[in-house]
């Protein structure tokens, strides 16, 4: 007995069937009658009209579940059966544009019943849309920084960029402002810098998570080589006091992002009302993976710091960085602001006021 059978009659008992449970309904019917189609796009639709009403209306699941778990399993399982990870692409012309994705290739996969499909279609697109947007915000951000530098106009009035700065990188510093243009600076060459997102969805230990970026410190500046460990990397990583980083210093990059993607990442809901939280943080991550910026503790409405941190040496390159980074970081724009009125040294080092400052600019920017 097929699965398009099972599924007929052993959901037939659901009268009253929702627009997205017919939605699926028709799907398994083009599948059944008309196969896997080109790139197995027949089988693409059923999970992504299955996906969309399992989430949409949990209590209908709930009454047929047994059915749609096996219907859920038998889709996973014929994904597994296809090599062609990238189904679908292919034929509707979506590719990714500007980024690379890579499927992780490890053994440490969450159970073969809980994996899911390769990225379809839309989730291509959504991260397209989201590249596309975060470039224009970060290079807007180092515009902003490039006119702070030039301008500085820190007194009354304050223009908007130089307030922003003021929100999240403290008050005025000239060596502090040199160091966030040339990160900026940093970070637009990592995102023109095509990217790589690997695909961590069914890994176990990333399978639930957003996803990020590992720590790691691309940037070159004024010709100084930044190296994975040791003493380069420690020379040259932000916020020390290395060879006058003059906001004029040449800044270039010694590799690529990897950017780990998870299912939160891709996610559901509302993508208009969510992308502006999708570049900050892109950009707070592109941070880790970039400029090896940390996470910074949480600290309350005096600033004060509320777990400990792995060095509070500014020669350090841990400078910073929470030793409890799940329980206590710095990653709301209100609480960033009280930090960096605070703690203005660690906010330079904060992965996360990178990713709020470029949010700000990009929402105060006519598109
Ligand atoms: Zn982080």
């Amino acid at each position: 007995m097929s699965i398009v059978t099972e599924w007929e009659i052993r959901t037939r008992g659901q009268r009253v069937r929702s627009a997205q449970l017919r939605e699926v309904d028709a799907a398994v019917l083009v599948w059944a009658r008309m196969g896997q189609g080109q790139k197995d796009v027949n089988m693409q639709t059923v999970w992504t009209k299955f996906s969309a009403w399992k989430t949409a209306v949990p209590a209908e699941y709930g009454i047929i579940r047994a059915a749609a778990d096996e219907l859920e399993n038998e889709l996973a399982r014929q994904w597994r059966n296809k090599p062609a990870q990238m189904a679908g692409v292919g034929a509707s012309g979506v590719t990714p544009t500007g980024w690379r994705l890579v499927m992780y290739a490890g053994a440490d996969l969450v159970a073969a019943n809980q994996q899911v499909p390769p990225m379809t279609t839309a989730q291509i697109s959504k991260i397209n849309e989201a590249m596309r947007r975060v470039k224009l915000g970060v290079s807007s951000a180092r515009d902003a920084m490039l006119r702070v530098a030039k301008r500085r106009q820190f007194a009354f009035p304050m223009p908007e960029e130089e307030a922003a700065f003021t929100d999240f990188f403290g008050p005025y510093d000239e060596d502090r402002l040199n160091r966030v243009v040339s990160n900026f600076q940093a970070l637009v060459l990592a995102f023109n810098g095509t990217p790589t997102f690997t695909d961590v969805r069914n890994r176990q230990v990333w399978a639930n998570t957003y996803g990020g970026c590992v720590r790691r410190n691309l940037v070159s500046r004024s010709g100084q080589a930044a190296l994975g460990g040791g003493v380069a990397a420690k020379a040259a990583a932000v916020g020390q006091a290395v060879a006058a980083p003059k906001a004029q210093a040449a800044v270039s990059l010694t590799g690529n992002v990897d950017m780990l993607v998870g299912r939160a990442f891709i996610g559901s809901g509302s993508y208009a009302k969510t992308t502006d939280d999708t570049i900050c943080t892109l950009v707070h991550e592109f941070a880790h993976g970039t400029i090896n910026a940390v996470d910074v503790p949480d600290v309350d409405g005096n600033g004060v710091f509320q777990c400990t941190r792995q060095s509070d040496d500014p020669a350090d390159p841990n400078f910073g960085n929470s030793t409890d980074p799940f329980g206590h970081q710095s990653s709301q724009e209100p609480m960033d602001i009280i930090m960096a009125r605070h703690h203005p040294e660690y906010a330079l080092v904060n992965a996360d006021c990178y990713g709020q400052f470029t949010k700000r600019i990009l929402i105060g920017k006519a598109e």
